[in-house]
């Protein structure tokens, strides 16, 4: 495990200059462990992964990509999707949690995106947000994917991680949003939604936090409760 940088003691500020050397060095770690971090979530198109984000919610990524791994053969434009139309995309996504639902949104997206966008994806916020089931946090995940706005998506594991790590305390996942977005250093902020992810989905998983295995440990005030538990 990397030891931690030392941190300066002469500041008019010194425990905020402390902090903001810990939050850095929490991504730096991260950073040197995997440079790319990417969505597990398969996707090939700015519309495969706006379905794909969109099946996600509730669900986990794998079951996500086994039913696209049949359905995006059969339609991965929105005139492909269109197609289909409701009764015909519940097949392939009824492995899925709330598929009926999501299959109206799917279906209800895909003809606004042919009628009012060309058959492309809008990729901007306020657009993107506009379309059925489409939320902040479904948006933020595409718009960061595709390196158009840094965004950091609060989801369950970004929630815990963050909480664990004391980088952010608001009590809800918009709350969290905004504390990272204030305190991740400007050039990780692309990729801070998919290490907090991966290092919840991983590392510290909700029950039993692996300590032992984790890169920031010895940055995690957290650490002392689950160690030895
Ligand atoms: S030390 Fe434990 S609680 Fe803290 S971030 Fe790592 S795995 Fe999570």
């Amino acid at each position: 495990m990397p030891a931690a940088k030392a941190v300066p003691k002469t500041s008019s500020r010194p425990s905020a200059k402390a902090e903001a050397a810990r939050v850095q060095e929490i991504f730096d770690r991260f950073a040197a462990k995997d440079d790319h971090p990417r969505t597990e979530l398969n996707y090939s198109s700015p519309f495969t992964l706006l379905v794909a984000v969109a099946l996600s919610a509730q669900a986990t990524d794998v079951s996500v990509n086994k039913a696209t791994a049949s359905l995006f053969p059969d339609a991965d434009t929105p005139a492909r999707m269109a197609a289909l139309g409701v009764e015909g995309l519940m097949p392939y996504i009824q492995s899925i949690g709330l598929y009926r639902t999501k299959a109206r949104n799917v279906i209800a997206t895909a003809n606004i995106l042919l009628d009012r966008y060309g058959g492309q994806v809008p990729l901007d916020r306020e657009a993107l947000m506009a379309l059925p089931g489409v939320g902040r946090k479904t948006a933020s995940v595409v718009l960061n994917e595709l390196d158009i706005e840094p965004a950091i998506a609060v989801d369950t594991h970004v929630f815990r991680v963050a909480h664990r790590l004391k980088i952010a305390d608001g009590a809800t996942p918009d709350k969290v949003e905004a504390q990272l977005m204030a305190v991740v250093p400007g050039p990780y902020l692309t990729r801070a939604h998919h290490w907090l992810i991966l290092h919840g989905r991983y590392t510290c998983v909700a029950r039993r936090p692996k300590c032992e295995q984790c890169i920031v440990a010895d940055l995690c005030p957290s650490r002392e409760l689950f160690i030895g538990g």
